[in-house]
């Protein structure tokens, strides 16, 4: 017997064999059960999530001679003959091979006559999409007045490319992508079955390459086996999927790490040469990072996923902050956008290796990443009960807090041990003209300093109070400082320094103050917190600088190589001028000799032509609609095209 492919061989008979796709079978089940069935159904999904296999369930299943059944017998004449391909009455096109218009033309014609052997004629018209826009046309025609006995099925992986007339038309099914534990679990019984030596880390590799396609699945599994000698390992399967290891990925992501961009390059250049494609690699490193967030943040997820018990993988997963993964996988996403424009390929990638391993990019990584600390030791602050405090923890404390914040708790004592309560009176007086002061230089501080409250004072230091947590971090930088000192001090010389908190922190201070206990300590922890709180403004505000304004980063790579930003820039503007003269070419468009159409490249429709000898009466008056239709789709079709080429035009410029 010749060989059968597994794909093949364990193609799902009936709907209870489908995996992955329950709210798909039990509409259909229902229907037929119900004896409800619609003329036309489309089915729409990525490839190998068993659109076609359904397709000819149901085809059985509304022919099965003990129907009106939930789900075919696979045991009766009619079932057997249709899945062995012997019964006429079923009848499979595939649109990709047969986009003319005459096969449908062939297929209007003889829908008419009535089924040979079955109850219903099935028309399983496979990636439908492929029909050209006359095919779609002659299709229209038939699905809007079907025989009773004729019922049509399509199937699409591109639904966006159907036209409208079609889907409302026909009964929708969205098909999901099969979920990796449904592959795994698929994949175990079918090696099972046919005895394959195979490891359960292989398995996860097969599931995961296959993105959520139960055929290209199975048909890995057949080409590992070719492969392997024995056992098939995992890296067998990533060697003929060109997928990447998890050992490479590890060394990889670790010289990013480290900073290495040069060793990064080298891992990147041996993986070239054992036949990785570069795009491979991007989406292999992106989906490792999601790995590496999964299991540092979801306690247990997926525990039986071999990486997760990988001890490189673990290592490294606790070495690297979430921070710092979000912004190794926005470089990267931004490589993948890229790279799908460009033969240059390898010049992209190394770019957004010198940003994920550059010191500047991950500025504001850092900064977040000292914030994650503060938290994490406010967190376990606020867990330890007040009894076990000791003598010696404030200084454990203070090891985390920056020199500023202890500053600022040195100056709160310093303040409140010789508060001067005259002074702080004298100062109030003036308070509220702060709000009006019109110096330009001096009015924002005014502002600020009017929305404060000074509660305490020494002679020459003020303890400066605010709602906001926000202004109290802007009134502290050292530019403002100054500024505010030199409206205070315009007259007369009254202030040296301040400090702001707010009010929260506080009343906390006070409230320890009165009941006397734990005083100092629990001031500086309050300190922790403000510490805490102002490092989120100034990441914040780092943020905003870093991702608000495009021209930042190229500053970043001009320091690194001016030419090549000049070249950079000077391919942007041009991508920007061809985009621009695409829009403004004219494109035509035509369907069926009887309508021509003309339109801009921003897709502003121009004209409209149609030919008057190709009409005979008002009757055709539909089908001059939808011929309209599909003009229009042709001409925006070949706007897309001539945009796709354009744009591959341009490639980056080598760099190294
Ligand atoms: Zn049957």
């Amino acid at each position: 017997m010749s060989y059968q492919a597994l794909y093949r061989t364990y193609r799902p008979q009936s709907f209870k064999e489908v995996s992955g796709q329950e709210h798909i079978t039990r509409t259909l089940m229902n229907a037929l059960k119900n004896d409800k069935i619609s003329h036309a159904y489309l089915f729409s999904g990525p490839r190998g999530t068993g659109k076609t296999s359904i397709a000819k369930i149901f085809a059985k299943a509304v022919n099965c001679m003990k129907a009106p059944t939930s789900d075919c017998c696979c045991e009766c004449e009619i079932c057997k003959g249709i899945a062995e391909g012997k019964i006429g009455d079923v009848i499979e096109i595939d649109a990709a091979s047969n986009n003319g218009v005459d096969e449908i033309r062939d297929l209007r014609e003889r829908v008419k006559y009535v089924p040979s052997v079955c109850k219903y004629k099935v028309y399983i018209i496979d990636e439908v999409h492929m029909l050209s826009t006359s095919a779609f046309n002659a299709l229209l025609k038939t699905l809007e007045e079907p025989p009773k006995h004729a019922i049509f099925i399509l199937a699409t992986t591109e639904i966006h490319k159907i036209p409208a007339t079609i889907l409302s038309r026909c009964q929708r099914y969205d098909f999901r992508a099969i979920s990796n534990e449904d592959l795994i679990k698929r994949l175990h019984q079918v090696s099972d079955a046919e005895k394959i030596k195979i490891t359960d880390e292989a398995i996860e590799v097969i599931a995961v390459n296959a993105e959520g396609g139960l055929r290209d699945a199975l048909s890995l599994l057949d080409q590992a086996i070719s492969y392997a000698n024995d056992e098939i390992t995992a890296s067998d399967v990533h060697r003929i999927s060109g997928s990447v290891t998890s050992d490479d990925l590890i060394d990889l992501i670790t010289a990013i790490k480290e900073m290495n961009p040069s060793k990064a390059m080298d891992i990147i250049d041996d993986l070239i040469k054992n036949g990785k494609e570069i795009s491979r690699i991007v989406t292999d490193l992106i989906t490792f990072f999601k790995n590496i967030l999964l299991f540092k943040n979801v306690p247990n997820y997926n525990s039986d996923f071999s990486l997760y018990k990988n001890e490189r993988f673990i290592n490294l997963s606790k070495t690297i902050s979430n921070q710092r993964i979000y912004a190794y996988i926005s470089a990267l996403s931004e490589v993948q956008n890229n790279i799908k424009w460009t033969n240059q390929k390898r010049a992209y990638l190394d770019l957004g290796i010198i940003k994920m391993t550059d010191s500047f990019e991950l500025k504001n990584v850092n900064d977040n990443e000292l914030l994650y600390k503060l938290e994490k030791r406010v967190e376990d602050l606020e867990k330890r009960p007040q009894s076990s405090f000791t003598a010696e923890q404030p200084k454990v404390v203070k090891q985390d807090v920056c020199e500023t914040y202890e500053s600022a708790y040195d100056m709160i004592k310093k303040i409140m041990a010789h508060p001067n309560e005259d002074k702080r009176n004298l100062m109030l007086r003036g308070w509220n003209t702060f709000s009006k002061i019109t110096d330009i230089e001096l009015k924002q501080v005014g502002k600020m300093l009017s929305q404060s409250e000074l509660v305490c004072m020494n002679d020459y230091d003020m303890i400066l109070v605010f709602d906001e947590q926000y202004i109290c971090g802007q009134i502290q930088k050292p530019e403002n400082k100054e500024l505010i000192k030199k409206l205070l001090n315009r007259k007369q010389h009254l202030i040296n320094d301040y400090v702001a908190i707010t009010r929260e922190c506080w009343n906390k201070i006070n409230d320890e103050l009165k009941n006397g206990n734990n005083k100092e300590l629990n001031i500086e922890e309050k300190i922790v917190i403000e510490a805490k709180e102002e490092a989120i403004s100034e990441f914040e505000e780092a943020g905003i600088k870093l991702f608000g304004k495009e021209n930042i980063k190229f500053e970043e790579w001009w320091n690194m190589n001016p030419n090549m930003v000049k070249k950079i820039q000077r391919m942007q503007r041009e991508m920007m001028e061809a985009q621009k003269k695409l829009e403004e070419t004219e494109f035509t468009g035509t369907a069926a000799g009887v309508v021509d159409v003309v339109v801009l490249g921003s897709k502003e429709v121009l004209k409209v032509t149609i030919n008057k000898d190709a009409i005979d009466s008002i009757d055709d008056l539909e089908m001059i609609e939808d011929t309209i239709v599909a003009a229009l789709n042709n001409a925006f079709n070949n706007v897309d095209e001539e945009t796709q080429r354009v744009m591959s035009q341009f490639q980056m410029p080598g760099m190294f």
